[in-house]
């Protein structure tokens, strides 16, 4: 969701950080609350300043769990910068309670770490230690104000991500926590409805005290939490259910040199997006998509009359049919109209399987359940 409509400002340590387009809402955001208080230039200047080392904090704090994810083998696709915070997107989650503790905790001790330095210099070399001078309003655009505003504000950070309710990392530690004891799917459960009781108290309290923001995080939360809990219970039952549960065998097999025009007679009447090429059943050389095979014939006069070959694709992967389901998921996630190939002990094909057959295996699991 996220990662549509964000771009790329650097890659650190092979990690890409990447910056949201509604970040430009905070830029402008501090321009009309200059504009509106009739601040001086030097003034929006030391506001934006302390906004973008805010930010320098938050995405250190964001790779505090992609490096200790690393520890534990876990890659971090990228870290996704919005107005409402960062957030280190890892590839997976590492299912061993003690190591999801540590990953979520790895963050808030970066800011730990800051608020100490901070903390540290400001008390022995600030005239007036660690106190905000002046009130609101106008503290936050003088720069004798710059250092104990980030240091309270990474403290902050920290007390707000240790919130036990997903999204934010305590969310993850209380699970980390029940998990060792229940289990993961009745730990994110609970977990799941104590986040969910909190998001209802901050939409209580955002009520009544007429304070908007905190509904909105209120609402979000409450969302998330079921997220999480419904994407945990997915996986499980990705882990419980066998490729040869959902494969697809009553495909016609093609030939390599089949015009396009007959294959598409073929494709039109059957309901696969996807069919597999070959000389016979027996050994398989790749598939076709349907979505290709209609863009290739849109493409030009001969198209029609050319071979299939020409937009065959070779199986992402090869598996055995004992294998569960969660194996072949990352290929899809990549690419939806993915097609995996699966053999038996011997060797011998067993079947297909694309994206339907999995959404399928999925709808009826949840439904008779
Ligand atoms: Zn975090």
């Amino acid at each position: 969701m996220l990662k549509k409509g964000s771009i790329r400002i650097f890659t650190f340590l092979g990690i890409p950080v990447r910056i949201h387009w509604s970040f430009g809402l905070l830029l402008v955001w501090i321009w009309y609350i200059g504009q509106r208080t009739g601040m001086e230039w030097p003034a929006m200047g030391v506001l934006a300043l302390l906004v973008f080392s805010l930010f320098i904090c938050v995405i250190l704090h964001e790779f505090g769990h992609a490096i200790m994810a690393r520890r534990y083998g876990v890659i971090t696709r990228d870290i996704i910068l919005s107005p409402i915070g960062g957030m280190a997107r890892l590839n997976r989650i590492p299912e061993k309670p003690s190591q999801e503790l540590a990953v979520a905790l790895a963050g808030p001790m970066v800011n730990v770490v800051i608020a100490t330095i901070l903390g540290l210099v400001g008390w022995f070399f600030l005239p007036d230690k660690l106190t905000v001078i002046g009130d609101t309003e106008i503290s936050i655009y003088w720069i004798g104000n710059f250092l104990p505003l980030l240091f309270w504000m990474n403290i902050m950070l920290v007390f707000f991500n240790l919130i036990p309710a997903f999204p934010m990392d305590g969310g993850r530690v209380l699970r980390a926590g029940l998990a060792m004891r229940f289990g993961r799917l009745k730990a994110t459960k609970w977990a799941a409805y104590i986040g969910k009781l909190i998001a209802v108290l901050f939409v209580a309290l955002a009520i009544y005290w007429g304070h908007f923001f905190l509904g909105l995080i209120g609402v979000f939360v409450f969302i998330m939490g079921e997220q999480e809990y419904r994407a945990v219970k997915t996986d499980m039952l990705l882990q419980h259910i066998k490729l040869s549960d959902v494969i697809r065998t009553d495909y016609q097999v093609l030939p390599p040199n089949m015009r396009l025009v007959d294959a598409m007679a073929v494709i039109r009447h059957s309901l696969a997006v996807n069919i597999p090429i070959g000389d016979n059943a027996v050994e398989l050389v790749g598939y076709i998509n349907a979505r290709d095979l209609i863009s290739q014939l849109k493409s030009g006069d001969d198209a029609a009359n050319s071979e299939v070959l020409g937009i065959i694709k070779t199986f992402p992967g090869e598996f055995m049919e004992h294998t569960s389901i969660d194996a072949i998921m990352p290929i899809f996630q990549k690419n939806r109209n993915a097609c995996v190939l699966v053999r038996d002990i011997w060797g011998n094909i067993k079947g297909i399987i694309d994206s339907d057959q999995i959404d399928h295996a999925l709808y009826w699991h949840n439904h008779l359940k």
